[in-house]
């Protein structure tokens, strides 16, 4: 008799389990260089109603280095840069003498730089429809690594378009619904860099993408599953104020040595052409002022950085604010705001503002990391994360009902 009823409630989990997989449906927005307090300026309205219907964390934290790529794959994968690839916003790989860089679709399409399972890798093995309204990763040219349908990148795709389309797909008839669906919008990281995070500017770019998280919800709110949808906002990474008093000319220090330098500004990676690393490392190390250089290797362990086989040997981190160059001026490099500094910065961080069903309602809770989402997605799901991931679902499964 105990069996039988061990049995029973075993069928029960397990359609309960089934349910909560068919009956589910999430929408991840990435609103790009969204900064964590950009929601208490008293210009997102929608914002204000999301957080008090569902889930706000004080802050999203990204990993290092806080760029776009490295952190919308660290989202999607649960893993850091160093352990999912996309280690920068452009990376040359010195045996395939190729370049990952944001503006080659070559190299953002080959999927061999994407070393992190991605969230609709793990749902679509698992049975779950997934789809992409642009997301980094989403486009790799091996097909089952991406979702059952995704968007080639279009910058100037219009906000409203994008929308109608993740409506489009969840009208579809059930079978062929996605059941996760990423969305994605620049304009915040777009004005921040040219205007400044402070600036009139900006301010409007952030009510442009609150109306646009109005347009969403009110859409979603027409469907005859808008008591299933969970929305979860997040952003990549902040945002904090540049300027040209505050730089420091790294090539004038070793100008008498060959290197490749790469990343110019809140970080720098320095290769050297021979075998000068100790040299170099000594010379810029006597100038360490409103920044830090460490050796590949010594990085401190809360970077996460060490491990990728394609860190350069010399990794500088600049002090918020100040920007690292290889002339005296930011030259084209010239913005009134920047990312990618060291990711406790509280300038570095983003958003996590989500609600739906899955979520527990008018909960306020401290910083997120982004690393966890990933396992916080798995759980939504009830779905098997992988087993070799940074995040942990510990760290915030405690804000689903
Ligand atoms: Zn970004």
């Amino acid at each position: 008799m105990k069996s039988i009823k061990i049995i029973f409630c075993a069928v029960i989990l397990l359609f309960i389990n089934i349910n909560a997989q068919k009956s589910t449906y999430t929408i991840l927005v990435s609103f790009d260089g969204f900064r964590w307090d950009y929601v208490n300026r008293g210009i997102t309205p929608t914002l204000q109603k999301v957080i008090k219907e569902g889930v706000h964390a004080l802050s999203l934290r990204p990993t290092f280095p806080s760029k776009t790529f490295p952190n919308h794959l660290s989202i999607v994968t649960g893993l850091h840069a160093s352990h999912h690839g996309i280690i920068s916003n452009s990376i040359y790989d010195p045996v395939y003498k190729e370049k990952y860089k944001l503006s080659n679709k070559d190299a953002v399409t080959e999927a061999r730089w994407y070393q992190g399972e991605a969230f609709w890798e793990t749902a679509e093995r698992q049975g779950i429809k997934t789809a992409s309204y642009f997301w980094p990763g989403s486009e790799v040219t091996l097909d089952y690594r991406r979702p059952s349908y995704y968007k080639e990148y279009e910058h100037d795709k219009k906000y409203e378009e994008r929308i109608d389309g993740v409506i489009d797909w969840l009208k579809l008839p059930i079978e062929e619904r996605p059941r996760f669906i990423t969305l994605y919008f620049d304009l915040t990281d777009t004005y921040g860099h040219d205007f400044g995070p402070n600036s009139e500017e900006t301010n409007w770019a952030i009510s442009r993408l609150d109306s646009m998280a109005n347009y969403l919800i009110e859409k979603i709110n027409e469907t005859s599953i808008k008591d299933s949808v969970n929305v979860i906002f997040v952003s990549d990474h902040g945002m904090t104020e540049v300027s040209e008093d505050r730089i420091i000319n790294v090539k004038n220090l070793i100008k008498d040595y060959e290197c490749r330098i790469s990343d110019i500004g809140p970080f720098m990676t320095i290769e050297p052409k021979k075998n000068d690393i100790d040299k170099i490392y000594n010379i810029i190390k006597k100038k360490e002022n409103h920044f830090k250089i460490y050796k590949k290797g010594e990085i401190p362990d809360y970077y996460f950085f060490n491990d990728h086989h394609l860190v350069s040997s010399l990794l500088l981190v600049a002090d918020i604010g100040w920007s690292l160059t290889t002339r005296d001026n930011l030259g084209k490099y010239t913005t009134k705001g920047n990312h990618g500094y060291e990711k406790d910065h509280t300038d570095m961080h983003g958003i996590f503002i989500a609600k739906g069903p899955g979520f527990k309602n008018n909960y306020k809770t401290g910083t997120l990391w982004n690393i966890d989402i990933y396992s916080l997605l798995c759980k939504i799901y009830n779905i098997y994360p992988r087993t070799n991931i940074d995040g942990r679902l510990e760290r915030i499964g405690f804000i689903l009902k």
